[in-house]
């Protein structure tokens, strides 16, 4: 199924919120990415020059099969189609910027090759609150998740999003990121792997 829109949500781990300085009580973000941000697994990721550095942001991502508005917590993960890990890339020192002038993120979030994706496996209604994944780069561990440690469900997060936008097929939520957030280099080689979610590998240029 084609991408159709990207959703990301913001501070969904309490370690990562603290670790980027933000107020550990702030509720969850939401933005978008268009879908010709996606890099699918085996293609290298191009990253941004003279920018400031590029996060890594390991996250669990599912693939919705619509839904429509106003989706309840009870049925939400009826909609839900498949899963896979990906990269939520950020320009880490010009998302700074534009969080100190009150600014969109963009600039910051949205670029060509902002997100890395792997490749979809089917939803057996394995329980999305209860997935391991690690992001390792160049053989190092750099992010381990648990998905229990999320403060807003995958179900409240396809709940919230239905109250704004009528959930269609090919619609993708990036759930957010643990800790342990770094940049990337040119030739970094980043593995994401996870229970029921696959192994999928990127170089970066
Ligand atoms: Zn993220």
């Amino acid at each position: 199924m084609n991408v159709k829109r990207i959703f990301c949500i913001g501070r969904n781990y309490a370690e990562h919120i603290t670790e980027l300085g933000n107020a550990p009580d702030s509720s969850c973000l939401i933005f978008m990415k268009p879908a010709s941000c996606i890099v699918p697994a085996g293609e290298p990721i191009p990253l941004p020059r003279g920018r400031g550095d590029t996060h890594h942001e390991a996250e669990l991502v599912v693939m919705l099969t619509g839904g429509g508005a106003d989706i309840p917590v009870e049925n939400a993960l009826e909609c839900v189609a498949a899963v896979t890990l990906g990269l939520d890339l950020t320009l880490r020192d010009l998302q700074s910027e534009l969080k100190k002038k009150g600014a969109p993120w963009e600039l910051a979030k949205s670029f060509d090759g902002a997100a890395p994706l792997g490749d979809w496996q089917p939803f057996l209604e394995q329980d999305l609150q209860s997935l391991d994944f690690t992001l390792h780069v160049n053989g190092e561990l750099r992010q381990h998740g648990h998905t229990r440690e999320m403060l807003y469900s995958v179900a409240r997060q396809i709940h919230i999003l239905s109250q704004t936008w009528a959930l269609m097929p090919g619609d993708i939520i990036y759930t957010g990121t643990p800790k342990g957030v770094a940049a990337l280099k040119p030739g970094d080689h980043a593995v994401l792997e996870g229970t029921h979610l696959g192994r999928h590998e990127w170089y970066c240029s």
